[in-house]
């Protein structure tokens, strides 16, 4: 998609193609986000919302800067979103570029928190790697040129969230008709690289939805855009400030300084102390 043009977020499965231009965004939300909205209590202590503001002002003039929103209320831990992303991008079923963890938070609670590459703005993978084959895209999104890769594994070992995967082993055959090779969709996986969740932004550039969402049964999943301010889940949308804002969402590990591109919202209220 040329820089500046406006997104057609077609969701691409589950029978709700939507035009996802800001236009249409807004009346959706007019509609009915507005409402979705009121009924929860605002709070203020949100500084991933408002740090998001200081990101939307840096990402002037870029044409879009993905985020994802996970909405951990609603997941229930039935892993269809890992699944989705092994048939996108045609991995064993022992390789997940996405994660979903049983937690217990401070109440003795249980919930399920789907954890992958956060795309971050602060990246230590980027930082080591010796020969530059993982980097920024214009749109936030980091990616390896499995071309350029030589497999010494410095990104996973920098990497703080544990997110990436080492191709240990030769892939299975996979028919030519299905094979890529892009650093943006890498199909089938080289032996002897590095491999990463890459928000199937070969998707969004196309005007569809990443395939984790699109799994997604329980429309836990959302995908953003800071420079349009919008995010969906290919059935509801919503101003991304907003919502982030009215959630109280949070980053991972946060703390650390990484700038994770990736919220949540957390479940169920109990009090997250990570
Ligand atoms: S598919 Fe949705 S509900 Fe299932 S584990 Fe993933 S995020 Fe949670
Ligand atoms: S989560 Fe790990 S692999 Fe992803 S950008 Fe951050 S450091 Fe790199």
């Amino acid at each position: 998609m040329a820089q500046g043009e406006t997104p057609a977020w077609n969701a691409m499965s589950n029978g709700v193609p939507k035009d996802f231009s800001r236009r249409r965004f807004l009346e959706v939300i007019g509609a009915t986000g507005v409402a979705a909205l009121t009924g929860i209590p605002i709070v203020e202590r949100i500084w991933a919302a408002s740090e998001i503001e200081a990101v939307q002002r840096d990402a002037q003039g870029l044409a879009h800067q993905w985020v994802m929103v996970f909405d951990l209320r609603r997941c229930d831990g039935c892993r269809d979103c890992i699944k989705g992303c092994q048939e996108q991008h045609h991995l064993p079923k022992t390789d997940e570029w996405i994660k979903v963890y049983e937690l217990v938070d401070a109440q003795g609670l249980h919930f399920a928190m789907p954890v992958l590459c956060m795309q971050c703005e602060t990246a230590p993978c980027v930082r080591v790697c010796p020969v530059r084959a993982t980097y920024h895209r214009d749109d936030g999104v980091i990616v390896v040129d499995q071309d350029v890769c030589i497999g010494c594994r410095m990104c996973m070992a920098a990497c703080p969230y544990d997110v990436r995967v080492f191709n240990w082993d030769k892939a299975a055959a996979i028919d030519e008709r299905f094979h890529a090779d892009t650093p943006e969709f890498t199909v089938p996986q080289q032996q002897g690289t590095v491999s990463k969740c890459t928000m199937c932004v070969h998707l969004l550039e196309e005007g569809s939805l990443p395939s984790c969402l699109t799994s997604c049964s329980m429309e836990a999943i959302f995908v953003g855009d800071l420079v349009e301010d919008v995010m969906t889940n290919g059935r509801e949308n919503f101003v991304l400030s907003q919502y982030l804002r009215a959630n109280d969402a949070w980053r991972f590990r946060a703390e650390l300084g990484t700038k994770p591109r990736v919220y949540y919202v957390s479940g169920h209220g109990q009090d997250l102390d990570y």
